[in-house]
């Protein structure tokens, strides 16, 4: 059993999408665990995303992540990270497949709907700069 990080993003908090992206997780039999609805600080996003630090979008990406709440949760099941990844769906989403996520509800490549973790390390501490070990049940 796995653990990974998901954020629906402020452009799907805003459209009220949070039930509807729940179920598409639930129905992957991805549980979640843990939630959260939380304003990040600027300062705060830029850390969150900090690898992307030398990308070009970042200034917009952590403007954009800051701009208004969105609801952070940890996903649990058999192979959890890849399978979020799947119901995601592709980056941008004029490349992602039919019924997912990013396919129905994304704006654009950076107003993309959600986010989640892309290997058992990022999971990991991704995981512990939202949750505390007594948060997540
Ligand atoms: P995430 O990390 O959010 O789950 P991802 O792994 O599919 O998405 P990354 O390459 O890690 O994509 O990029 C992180 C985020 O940065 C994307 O989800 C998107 O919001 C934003 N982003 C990526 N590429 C672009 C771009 N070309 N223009 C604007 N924003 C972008
Ligand atoms: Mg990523």
């Amino acid at each position: 059993i796995e653990r990974t990080l998901s954020i629906i993003k402020p452009d799907a908090t805003r459209r009220n999408l949070t039930g509807k992206i729940n179920a598409k997780f639930e129905e992957a039999g991805l549980r979640i665990v843990a939630q959260k609805r939380i304003h990040l600080t600027k300062d705060q996003a830029g850390k969150f995303y900090e690898v992307h630090k030398e990308r070009p979008f970042y200034d917009e990406l952590c403007s954009f992540m800051a701009s208004e709440p969105v609801v952070a949760q940890v996903l649990e099941g058999e192979r959890a990270i890849a399978k979020n990844r799947e119901v995601m769906g592709a980056t941008n989403p004029a490349n992602a497949a039919d019924g997912t996520i990013r396919k129905e509800f994304a704006l654009s490549v950076g107003e993309n709907s959600v986010h989640g973790s892309d290997a058992p390390e990022t999971a990991a501490q991704e995981i512990s700069f939202f949750f505390a070990g007594l948060e997540i049940v």
